[in-house]
């Protein structure tokens, strides 16, 4: 069954998911769309939660993991942890740029920061993302992001069309809070990030200007592009990295 022969009533299934586990959407995901069905995993502080949801209801789901070339070496250490104990089917996508050579080539001097960090996340991330879904072309995405977490994601719906990637974009962790993340995280016995352990309550790359960790009371995400304007590396949102 290709997408366009599927009838998805989204108005109607947002109503019905209003308030759902999000297990009862990820199962709902899994029937509906079958081999069709991606997850996304930036392996971050509490990736797991929407891992062991996806794994619950479909063992092999493909994990699309965007390499930027400037993670965590946690984070990679961390996937590779993950990969083996839970026996998980990641595909992991790497940045065409060398990433000493990107930094010389766009002034950027100091590998700690970035001055231009939009520029990097659409040369790295971006269009590392947008080939991975042309690549898969998969009929539905699921990813976990939360609507509390930025005014973008605050707008998001559970089910909805995703036209940047021609696919459903479904979003079973949207209302939970931070603390049902983290009773289904200890209820599950499922591993942190490394680094969520030293304050990093929000995972991306490794410039201290892209992510560092936050003090007790501030916002979970206060620790990204700290003191900047952006918000997101651009691959939740429609029109990418120009933002
Ligand atoms: S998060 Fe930072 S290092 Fe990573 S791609 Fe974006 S700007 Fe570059």
């Amino acid at each position: 069954m290709s997408v366009s022969t599927l009838t998805i009533d989204a108005a109607e299934l947002n109503r019905r998911f209003a308030g759902a586990h999000p297990a009862e959407i990820v199962r709902w995901a899994a029937e509906t769309f079958g081999n069709g069905l991606v997850l996304t995993s930036s392996f971050g502080a509490e990736s797991m939660c929407a891992i062991h949801l996806a794994i619950s209801v479909r063992a092999d789901i493909p994990i699309v993991f965007v390499n930027t070339g400037y993670l965590f070496p946690q984070t990679l250490a961390f996937m590779e942890m993950l990969r083996q104990r839970y026996q998980l089917n990641v595909l992991e996508y790497h940045s065409q740029n060398d990433p000493l050579v990107w930094l010389t080539v766009h002034g950027e001097s100091n590998p700690r920061i970035r001055q231009n960090p939009d520029a990097c996340c659409a040369a790295n991330k971006n269009e590392v993302f947008d080939r991975a879904m042309r690549d898969l072309a998969p009929m539905a995405w699921i990813r976990g992001v939360r609507a509390h977490q930025s005014q973008a994601r605050a707008t998001m719906q559970i089910v909805e069309w995703n036209r940047r990637t021609n696919c459903w974009a479904i979003s079973p962790l949207l209302g939970w809070s931070h603390k049902q993340i983290f009773q289904y995280m200890k209820q599950h016995e499922l591993p942190f990030h490394p680094l969520w352990h030293e304050g990093y309550s929000s995972i991306g790359c490794n410039p201290e200007t892209c992510t560092r960790p936050v003090a007790a009371g501030e916002d979970a995400r206060s620790g990204r592009w700290a003191g900047m304007d952006k918000k997101e590396c651009g691959i939740h949102l429609d029109q990418g990295a120009g933002i």
